[in-house]
């Protein structure tokens, strides 16, 4: 059973690789993906993020488990193109409860492949936009609170996120998760999915 992992377990830091295969054991893992982001009202949910070092985000804009034909997944996602930008208010499931204004390209087009292995080409703005830059810099271990600025002046944020790596080192020292080395010798032998 895959789980949403907090800040700062090892697998949000974890550049994760390519998909080679789209086979069943994928398409299962992707269908978790969504059962878990919906349990969490979220919109979009990158596969490290379940502890999965490979990269492929799902999405679906309307966090409604009921609207399914809204469902996409982005396998091997690259954004090739980037237009101006624009700030927005951001939060993320590994860091529950937390939100940030976050500067990012207002206009960005992706490519990516499909769960079907088709080749995708999309011109993304507004949430959309934001959603995939979001997933994509997951896949590249990189997290929103990057963008926030000097946390040491954000006394609020800071001290949010000290709570949810407090949650984390609570739910190791519990048996829950295993110790970081071994979340990253885990990471470092998963070839495939
Ligand atoms: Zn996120």
């Amino acid at each position: 059973m895959l789980r949403i992992v907090p800040y700062p377990h090892p697998a949000l830091r974890h550049e994760s690789r390519p998909v080679i295969e789209i086979d069943d054991s994928l398409r299962a893992i992707v269908r978790e993906m969504f059962t878990l982001m919906y349990a969490s009202n979220g919109i979009g949910l990158a596969a490290n993020q379940v502890g999965i070092p490979l990269r492929f985000f799902v999405l679906n804009l309307t966090a409604d488990a009921e609207r399914a034909d809204q469902e996409q997944v982005f396998i091997n996602p690259e954004i090739i193109k980037r237009h101006s930008s624009e700030e927005n208010e951001e939060g993320c499931l590994s860091f529950p409860g937390l939100y940030g204004k976050v500067r990012r390209a207002r206009k960005i087009k992706v490519r990516a492949y499909d769960l079907q292995g088709n080749p995708i080409e999309i011109d993304a703005d507004d949430l959309l936009g934001r959603a995939i830059q979001h997933e994509t810099d997951h896949l590249d271990g990189k997290l929103f609170i990057d963008y926030l600025g000097d946390l040491t002046k954000m006394k609020t944020t800071s001290a949010k996120i000290q709570e949810i790596e407090a949650g984390f080192r609570a739910a190791q020292a519990e048996g829950i998760y295993p110790s970081d080395d071994e979340i990253r010798r885990q990471l470092a032998g998963m070839t495939s999915a």
